[in-house]
């Protein structure tokens, strides 16, 4: 199959169509294209990230813990959802200071389930530690931004080179940091 859209692309891998050049997006890589594109730029490339980097290993520690009782650790194909909760899609996160990559990140969960499995479920945005849940829909403004970033970021990753560094609040916990700033 040949198709210049990354959205169709992306369709055609999740559902085994041949494809000349297979693409996948992952939920870690939404998310990122909404923090910093450079750091979805490392991770395209499977740059190993500093496990004991203090920020990942607050992350991953919420991530284990957190709703243990219903974790599922769903996977399908290019997404892995955390559980689902009364038939709704539940993302947990530390916390809530990064709001829109994480929805993001959550809403094209809903979307890949909605265009791959046909499988049409609302959200959840859960922050346990601060005692938070919202719900997140798969509107068309949704839609229409999932796909936009879809497209962008096939074009971001094919890219010789990451773009370049641009500091944030959040650099000195990235597990990048020294890619950047050393
Ligand atoms: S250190 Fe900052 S600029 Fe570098 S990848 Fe991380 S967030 Fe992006």
């Amino acid at each position: 199959m040949t198709t210049k859209d990354p959205v169709d692309r992306l369709l055609a891998t999740a559902r085994g169509a041949p494809v000349d050049e297979p693409f996948r997006v992952t939920g870690v890589m939404m998310q990122y294209y909404h923090v910093c594109e450079r750091e979805l730029w490392f991770e395209s490339r499977n740059l190993e990230i500093d496990r004991e980097n203090a920020a990942v290993v607050r992350g991953t520690r919420v991530d284990e813990t957190a709703y243990d009782e219903k974790r599922e650790n769903l996977h399908l194909g290019m997404i892995s959802l955390d559980l689902l909760d009364d038939g709704r899609v539940v993302e947990v996160k530390p916390s809530s200071a990064l709001t829109e990559p994480a929805e993001m990140q959550l809403s094209y969960y809903l979307w890949y389930l909605d265009r791959v499995a046909g499988v049409r479920r609302g959200g959840v945005l859960a922050h346990p530690r601060e005692r938070r849940r919202e719900s997140v829909e798969l509107t068309d403004q949704r839609v229409e931004k999932v796909e936009s970033a879809i497209r962008s970021i096939h074009e971001l990753v094919r890219r010789p080179s990451p773009p370049p560094a641009e500091r944030k609040p959040f650099c000195d916990s990235c597990a990048y940091h020294d890619f950047c700033w050393c």
